[in-house]
């Protein structure tokens, strides 16, 4: 355990340093509330307070634990209570919306999906209410709200196309507004990388990790980067658009207006492409058994080339961004990633690989263990998140679909 001192530089918010608490007691299991006054830098009778209020609520629990050979009451240690609520989740790719309904922990209750037309406004919002509707039926925890994760750029860039990784027409996100008005609960929503990464973070193979670059390998190919566990979004929101950084000098048109994008060649859809079938087809690929022949020449070029392109997303982000490692996540099947990540070894020196040795963290790449369903928890994640991570801004101001478990403490539940 290390310290997590933010609780020292705030004034008396009661609401902030309930989040510091629950955060803690999210991330290191059973503690007590010595571990939590040692830890988090707050005076004992704040952590009391909070933990009183945590538990009040529901959010924690507490059990005794047993007698050890020492004189006095065995502690009691609080837990994080994974009934106390759910949220949901949902991810929209072109053509597709996928849904779950995921409790505090990371469990996934229920998962449901449907074919979208996603370049029709209203089909999309009776789509996702569709989703809500049967995962609401199926939730017996209070519903802390919906998460939205969708392919970026978000909002007009000079970028704003429509491309095939991209939904069309989507510039505008106040269909978003409408699903929150309808269903009535708190709706936040962020690039499907974003989400991926957030994800990770609280639930997934980054849990440890207080930065990393997460690469999102989907149909698209998008990028994340989690400084002191949050994210960086960048002027618009748009920050680490990987897959539109051009690399190969005299490369694939892409749709974006430029040439040689990395999402060109690294990304479901250029494997599509190259296997000539469409982008829905591309997911019923039989990627084991052509990786096992190894006979298909069409595919065993692409992933060559695709290969040869995540090394030099390693290299550029490595260098650029000095992260503690990079996650791959996405719904790419995790075999095929296996595989591109095989082929690119060794990979090229960086700020990183070249210091391999004494002090280099064992894991440069480490993979999500969660395959086609990052996105999802990802975005189920978002409210979550809100609700459990601490973060500066909450103090600063208050937002409009803001999470806060001091609202709770008045009411009994927001479903
Ligand atoms: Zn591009």
């Amino acid at each position: 355990m290390r310290s997590t001192g933010r609780g020292a530089t705030q004034q008396s918010s009661a609401p902030y340093n309930r989040r510091v608490v629950l955060d803690f007691i999210r991330q290191h299991g059973a503690v007590s509330r010595k571990d939590i006054v040692d830890m988090v830098s707050l005076s004992p009778q704040t952590v009391a307070n909070s933990t009183n209020d945590l538990e009040a609520i529901g959010l924690i629990v507490s059990r005794r634990l047993k007698a050890e050979k020492t004189r006095g009451q065995p502690p009691i240690a609080f837990e994080l209570n994974p009934d106390a609520g759910a949220a949901i989740g949902i991810s929209l790719e072109p053509g597709r919306a996928s849904a779950a309904l995921v409790n505090l922990v990371g469990d996934v209750r229920l998962r449901v999906d449907r074919q979208v037309d996603t370049g029709d406004r209203s089909a999309i919002l009776a789509g996702m209410l569709d989703l809500v509707s049967q995962l609401r039926k199926a939730s017996r925890e209070r519903l802390w709200g919906i998460g939205v994760a969708l392919p970026g750029p978000l909002g007009a860039t000079e970028l704003s196309f429509v491309g095939p990784t991209a939904l069309e027409g989507w510039a505008d996100l106040s269909v978003l507004d409408e699903l929150r008005d309808i269903t009535g609960l708190p709706l936040f929503y962020s690039v499907d990388s974003v989400a991926g990464a957030l994800g990770e973070t609280l639930f997934g193979v980054a849990k440890s990790l207080d930065n990393f670059f997460y690469l999102h390998f989907g149909l698209g190919l998008g990028g994340a980067l989690v400084v002191n566990r949050a994210a960086y979004h960048g002027a618009n929101g748009n920050a680490t658009e990987i897959g539109h950084v051009p690399l190969v000098p005299g490369g694939r048109p892409c749709y974006c207006g430029n040439a040689g994008c990395l999402e060109r060649y690294l990304s479901m859809h250029s494997l599509a492409e190259a296997m000539g079938v469409d982008d829905k087809q591309v997911w019923a690929l039989p990627i084991e058994q052509l990786l096992r022949e190894g006979t298909n020449s069409a595919f065993t070029a692409w992933c060559r080339e695709a290969a040869e392109r995540l090394r030099d997303a390693v290299c550029l982000i490595e260098n650029m961004l000095d992260p503690r490692a990079i996650v791959i996540g996405g719904s790419a099947p995790k075999p095929l990633v296996e595989h591109l990540l095989a082929l690119a070894q060794p990979l090229r020196h960086s700020v990183r690989g070249g210091l391999a040795g004494a002090g280099e963290p064992a894991e440069r790449i480490v993979l999500s263990q969660w395959q086609d369903d990052s996105s999802i928890l990802g975005a189920a994640v978002l409210p979550i998140y809100e609700m459990l991570s601490p973060r500066l801004e909450v103090l600063q101001q208050e937002r409009r679909t803001e999470v806060d478990v001091a609202d709770l403490l008045g009411h009994p539940g927001i479903k």
